[in-house]
């Protein structure tokens, strides 16, 4: 059967290929660094990870200028090592975890961080501050088989060239290994789902014309503007 209008298929760039990573879902981690979870006021290690999620059409690509979006006047960053998942799978345990792992991207999780601290103090769901269009910027995805498994190194984040955000993977509470055998218990990953493992301390508001510059050793500089 043809399709009412064509369908579209969200889709990251991949570093020295010229196919492009199919996006089938984008779920996030909030609550990984230990000075980032006392920055927003809790206890690194009173709970196990939050997961949430975006729609896979919120990527936005490398050098992109994103519109200041409607509905906040505390649009905040949130720099973020990104997993792409090339094997799927359930209940995968943490020692066989990386090998369902294609590759690692930098990414920044956008936020309606007013919108977030309504629905916290409401326990209301978390869609309109984050899951909200353009939220999910995204370095191309560089190759585990290139780069190695990323077990350290340094994640930063510069807004107008002054640093905002800067740790090592190394301090992440919950490991990638950790994150995808705890996620595949929910859900059942699938080729083309995408991790954002959350984001260090140091997260704070956008404006227009702001320049986003972004870094994890090893992997692309993410670049974004603001207008
Ligand atoms: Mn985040």
């Amino acid at each position: 059967m043809p399709y009412l209008f064509p369908p579209t298929t969200p889709a990251v760039a991949i570093k020295g290929r010229p196919d492009l990573f199919p996006v089938h879902r984008i779920y996030c981690v909030g609550r990984n660094y230990a000075d980032h979870v006392r920055e927003m006021g809790a206890d690194p290690k009173s709970e196990p990870p939050v997961f949430f999620a975006k729609p896979a059409d919120a990527v936005v690509p490398n050098h992109a200028r994103i519109p200041y979006p409607s509905r906040t006047s505390n649009f905040h960053h949130e720099i973020e090592l990104v997993v792409a998942i090339g094997k799927g799978g359930r209940n995968i345990a943490a020692a066989q975890a990386l090998d369902h792992v294609f590759g690692y991207a930098v990414g920044n999780d956008l936020t309606r961080r007013d919108l977030q601290a309504d629905a916290k103090d409401h326990g209301r769901p978390w869609d309109t501050s984050k899951g909200f269009d353009r939220s999910a910027v995204i370095s191309a995805i560089t190759p585990a088989a290139q780069s190695g498994h990323l077990r350290g190194g340094r994640i930063w984040l510069q807004v107008n060239g002054q640093m905002r955000q800067q740790a090592d993977l190394s301090e992440l509470i919950w490991s990638v290994p950790e994150i995808i055998a705890e996620l595949s218990t929910f859900f059942e990953l699938q080729p083309g789902d995408l991790i954002y493992t959350g984001t260090p301390a140091g997260v704070g508001p956008l404006k227009k014309g702001d320049r986003i510059e972004g870094g994890i050793d090893s992997l692309d500089e993410l670049t974004t503007t603001i207008e």
